[in-house]
């Protein structure tokens, strides 16, 4: 077995004083979040940021698209200390350096985004890049950002260089596509400047709306960071996670198998929610990862033979309990459709149930295409050996502690032992609702966007459904098994056009019966167009009361009355069939 151990121990890191909270070096993991007001609005601005400090959020930030909202950002800072609150003002720049430059007189810390803080918003064209043309748009980078750089170091301000997945500069793509490398390169650019000025208070983060790139982009920058020797401190995000269920979901399976990996300093979960929300789940997940043991070791991916009953995207099954399959709602519990008493499989039913019993309802359940496992061969950390000499088809992993590490270094095993058959992550809980959405999605999402893992069975005092809801949105939030439209929306901020939370919750109710389809709906034309990242259909605020529509990164109507945009957004999916009628019987893919 391969015992090597990467890390032990918290990827180490300086601290760096954002106003009068220290991030990174021995400080607990801080906590973040943004407001959804116009900064213009000082008053209201200041009132969320009060109601987030009173949530338990440590530092504050502020959207600050122009002049005006850096002017604000002085009469926030001062109605917050007013009002007794020392909370840290940090100012989010996109696009507009003389912005950053005046509001980093009155902020603790100036976020600017690599991607467009020089350069224009990528136009996804192919442009040749010859090493002389390089050279002079980083000698551009050098020469528009130094004046911050300067001014931060002067004021003593920290300076968070934010890459988003989305938002590449059309250098950094066509140099190094749209990956991970790319995003690294963006930040080091910047990162470059600031060392050679000796100006050290910077904090990285890499976002991204996929949680597989997301973690494949930290995990590269804490590596070249240490190859380096800097030990900058990092804020890790998914962005664009969502609302509710699938948005805590996103969010704790990039963010908690991040900090189980010992990497990251402060963390925000974005939410198409009110900003204070997004304080509860951040709590959880850092409350989490504070008492786990964090070994680094990423087992390697094995082929896999799959076999019946399993969906070869990733299975969701669940243990029934006899009074469970009595209750009169057990069909609907476990996801299928009732007709004339009868169970019909649907995309979101569960692929088995385990029941060591006999039952009629499951005689009906097993007609219906949902198998019934009465034997499942349960391994645990201490006796998986026996899987050489039994063989069995499919296994179910049941480790009794430390879930994500024992199951680590059980698929690295199977790996050394050339095992192909596929595993069920079994693995029980006893914590309450919310942790449990947390805890499951950082551990089982940990290992299913490591590559390993065919499949979950969550065990809780909770209802079926629950428990089955949950386990295809950590399968869909890992990026495996599609079960449900899956929504990138954007959590709003100073420059969002229109009512988010109802707009993406109209939007949803109309449409969350499309597996496999993305929907982005971002509040602004500033960023939501670069940040819906892979969506197949976007819609996005252009202006008051306007919406344009994008298929992929074309956007393919400008302007359209709110009224209509929905009407038409669903027009588009339609002309590019992908709709499905809500009653239409979905087509299984088992
Ligand atoms: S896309 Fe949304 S969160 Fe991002 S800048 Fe625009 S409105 Fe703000």
């Amino acid at each position: 077995m391969n015992e090597k151990i990467y890390q032990t121990i918290r990827r180490k890191t300086r601290e760096v004083m954002v106003g009068n909270v220290g991030v990174g070096g021995d400080n607990p993991i801080r906590v973040q979040s943004m407001t959804t007001s116009d900064t213009r609005d000082v008053e209201g601005t200041v009132e969320q940021i009060i109601r987030l400090a009173e949530a338990g959020c440590e530092i504050a930030r502020v959207t600050v698209q122009g002049k005006k909202e850096a002017e604000a950002c002085e009469g926030i800072k001062n109605g917050l200390i007013q009002k007794g609150y020392t909370i840290p003002l940090v100012a989010d720049i996109h696009f507009y350096p003389p912005a950053a430059m005046l509001v980093a007189e009155y902020a603790d810390k100036v976020r600017i985004n690599p991607g467009n803080f020089v350069d224009k918003r990528a136009s996804f064209k192919t442009i040749e890049y010859d090493d002389a043309t390089y050279a002079a748009e980083i000698e551009k980078i050098e020469e528009k950002f130094t004046p911050l750089v300067e001014k931060c170091k002067r004021l003593k301000r920290a300076m968070r260089i934010g890459t988003n997945h989305g938002s590449l500069s059309d250098r950094i793509m066509n140099r190094y596509g749209d990956t991970a490398a790319g995003m690294v390169e963006s930040a080091l650019e910047f990162t470059r400047v600031c060392r050679k000025l000796d100006y050290h208070d910077i904090i990285f983060s890499m976002k991204a709306s996929n949680t597989q790139v997301m973690i494949e982009a930290y995990r590269l920058l804490a590596k070249e960071l240490d190859k380096l020797g800097w030990d900058y401190p990092l804020h890790l995000g998914v962005t664009e996670a969502g609302e509710g269920e699938d948005g805590r979901v996103k969010s704790a399976i990039g963010i908690g198998s991040l900090l189980l990996d010992g990497i990251g300093d402060t963390i925000r979960v974005s939410l198409t929610e009110d900003p204070w929300n997004e304080i509860d789940p951040c709590k959880r997940l850092a409350a989490f990862a504070k008492n786990y043991p964090v070994k680094y070791q990423i087992p390697r991916r094995r082929p896999v033979e799959t076999c019946e009953p399993l969906h070869r995207d990733g299975s969701v099954i669940l243990t029934v309990s006899q009074e469970e399959v009595e209750a009169p709602d057990f069909y609907e519990q476990i996801g299928c459709k009732v007709q004339l008493g009868r169970p019909e499989k649907e995309v979101g039913t569960v692929d088995a149930v385990i029941a060591n019993f006999e039952h009629p309802k499951l005689e009906r359940l097993a007609q219906a295409g949902v198998a019934v496992i009465t034997d499942p061969y349960i391994v645990t950390e201490n006796d998986w050996e026996r899987i050489l000499h039994d063989r069995p088809e499919f296994i179910f992993f049941a480790p009794k502690t430390d879930y994500l590490h024992n199951a680590r270094r059980f698929f690295e095993w199977l790996f050394m032992q050339n095992i192909q058959t596929p595993v069920i992550l079994q693995f029980a809980y006893t914590c309450a609702e919310e942790d449990l959405v947390i805890h499951s999605s950082t551990e089982c999402g940990a290992l299913f966007c490591d590559g390993v893992g065919e499949g979950i069975c969550l065990e809780a005092p909770l209802p079926l459904s629950t428990l089955r809801s949950l386990g295809f949105a950590i399968l869909q939030g890992a990026r495996m098994r599609q079960s449900k439209t899956e929504f990138i929306s954007c959590p709003g901020c100073g420059r969002t056009l229109f009512d988010l939370q109802e707009v993406a919750a109209r939007i949803r109710s109309r449409t969350d019966h499309l597996p496999g389809v993305k929907i982005a709906i971002m509040g602004c034309i500033v960023n939501g167009p670069g940040e819906m990242a892979d969506a197949d259909f976007g819609y996005v605020g252009s202006r008051p009361g306007k919406i344009d529509l994008y298929v992929g990164r074309e956007c393919v109507e400008r302007n359209i009355e709110m009224a209509e945009a929905d009407d038409r957004l669903i027009e588009l999916i339609k002309k590019h069939d992908r709709w499905v009628e809500p009653t239409e019987e979905l087509a299984l893919t088992t």
